[in-house]
Order: structure tokens, then sequence, then C-alpha cells
């Protein structure tokens, strides 16, 4: 079996500035780490193939510098890294970042099963995983919190969507994206560092993919998304008040036109 997880590499979000004119991350200014949920992906398929025999295959569009995350991948039990990274890909929004990785898993060949995160921690729309299905037009399931059946054609997965869990079972190849339930991420075993110190990341660029999309599908030209303005919230200061013993008459009566004010009390 051949599996593939997508992983993204994701800025430390306490710190990271935002560039407010062009409506992006600025991702310069923090340091980078995987995305939480793709630890959860990778584990998932790492999992499988202790089980089975299969390969898994780490998947990351990104800068250069994403070569890190996909041997700490390989350091966490995967079998090898692919980098998809190309100055043209920059601004692609979800549609354009998921059809080059559809690409991408195109152009490495036969695979059975596409794992992604739930979501991101710094996009944070969930829609690439169920995008990059459509594209390589696949049936996918979301939100996985547990794999409870598995054979050569198919599997069965519990599907958490909004208060109900969902018993599908969905016919290889498929994607599935998962949720930090499904398992704990292990950490990387030093046998793996070193295989990961040693190993070749491929790269694939856009003319590496020019058989399944060109530079009007890609970056802002195929971003159909337009970021119009960027604005932080202002998040106010709780505001307390202290009573003492003597005036509780006062706090009763603060309190009593504080819950009509919110329409907690009516009278
Ligand atoms: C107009 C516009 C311009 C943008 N320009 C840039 C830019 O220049 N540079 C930039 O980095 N971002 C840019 N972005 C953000 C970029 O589109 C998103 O980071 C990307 O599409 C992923 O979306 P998300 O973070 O919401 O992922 P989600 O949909 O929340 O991610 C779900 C899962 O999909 C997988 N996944 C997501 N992204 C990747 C990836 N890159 N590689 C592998 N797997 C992945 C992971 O498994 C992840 O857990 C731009 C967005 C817009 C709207």
């Amino acid at each position: 079996m051949d599996i593939i997880v997508l992983v993204k590499q994701v800025p430390d979000m306490e710190k990271v500035k935002f560039d407010r004119e062009k409506g992006v991350v600025d991702r310069t200014s923090a340091s980078a780490e995987i995305n939480p949920f793709d630890l959860n992906a990778l584990e998932t398929a790492v999992q499988i193939a202790e089980n089975i025999d299969a390969r898994v295959t780490a998947v990351s569009m990104g800068p250069p510098n994403t070569e890190s995350a996909l041997k700490e991948c390989i350091a966490r039990g995967a079998h090898e890294g692919v980098l998809v990274s190309d100055r043209k890909f920059g601004g692609s929004d979800t549609k354009a970042t998921s059809k080059i990785l559809a690409s991408a898993i195109k152009k490495l060949g036969a695979y059975d099963l596409v794992i992604a995160g739930e979501k991101t921690v710094d996009g944070d729309t969930g829609q690439v995983g169920p995008e990059v299905a459509e594209f390589l037009n696949i049936p996918h399931a979301s939100y996985v919190s547990k794999i409870t059946e598995m054979n050569k054609d198919s599997m069965e997965v519990h599907s958490e969507i909004w208060e109900g869990t969902y018993l599908k079972s969905i016919k290889f190849p498929c994607l599935i994206t998962v949720t930090k339930d499904i398992n704990h991420p292990r950490l990387p075993s030093f046998k793996n560092k070193m295989k990961a110190r040693k190993a070749e990341i491929k790269i694939l660029k856009l003319e590496d993919l020019e058989e399944f999309l060109n530079e009007d599908n890609v970056g802002f030209k195929g971003s159909p998304t337009k970021v119009k303005k960027i604005e932080i919230p202002q998040i106010e200061k709780r505001q307390g008040k202290i009573y003492r013993e003597s005036d509780t008459v006062e706090a009763e009566n603060e309190l009593i036109n504080i819950f009509k004010k919110i329409k907690v009390l009516e009278v």
C-alpha cells in the first residue's frame, strides 16, 4: 500500500506578524514547526505501515526551508519526503494549493490512501484535504477520529461531524482528514533521526508538474480568493470589582443590574 501524508509547515502563531498590505502572513517573522494535526496524520500512516506492508511518503508544499519539516517526518517514521516548491507557487490560496498538491500526488504515481490533518493552526480553513480529493477525483472522509477496520479494498472510519459520529466505509484510493483524537504522535527515534539526516528530499517544481497544471493555475493568478483587509480583533481587558462583606447589598444590586442589562433577568 502507498500512503501519502500531507504536511504543512506553520509559523509559531504566538510570534508571527501579518503583511497587512499584501494580506498574507509574514512567514519570516517567526520560527516554523509542523502543523500539529499533520503529526496525527503522519502517526496514522506510520501505524498502518507497522501493521501491513505500506510505504509512507510525506508531501509538503512550501519554501525551500520546508525540507527540515520533511526530514522531521522521516525521523518520525515516514519512508521519504517530497517538497513541492517553486517561487511561482507564492500567493496560492487554498484552491491553487490543493491543485498543486493533487498534481504532485499524481506525479508521484500510484497511491492508495492520502491522509491530511483536519486543519492548520495558521490558515485554519480545513479546505485543503477535501479539495485535494476533489482534484484527484477520489472519495474522502473528513474529521476521522478512529479507523475501525481495514482490508485491501477499503477502510471503515469514525467521522466526527457536528454532534454526530458517522461510521463510514470508504474504498481505496481515498483521502481522509484526521482529528487530534485519532492517536498520540510519537517522538522521533534515534535510528530514524540518523536516517533523516542522510535522506534526500525529492523536489518538485512547476516545470515537473506541467502535464497537470500551468502558471495560470498557481500563485495569485490561480487564486480566486482575494484578501481585502486583515484586521486583528481588539481584545477587551477583563474588568473586575471587589466587594467586601459590608457591601453585600450594593453587590447584589450591582449584579441584578448587570443581569438585567445582559437580559439574564427580566424583572
Ligand atoms: C490570496 C491568498 C494568498 C496567499 N498567499 C500565500 C503565500 O504566499 N504563502 C503561503 O504560504 N500561504 C499563502 N496563503 C495561504 C495558503 O493559501 C494556505 O496556507 C494554504 O492554502 C493552506 O490553507 P490552510 O492553512 O487553511 O490549510 P487547511 O485547509 O486548514 O489544511 C488542512 C490540511 O491540508 C494539508 N495542507 C494544507 N496546506 C498544505 C501544504 N502547503 N502542504 C501540504 N499539505 C498541506 C495539511 O494536511 C493540513 O492539515 C495565501 C492565501 C490567500 C487566500
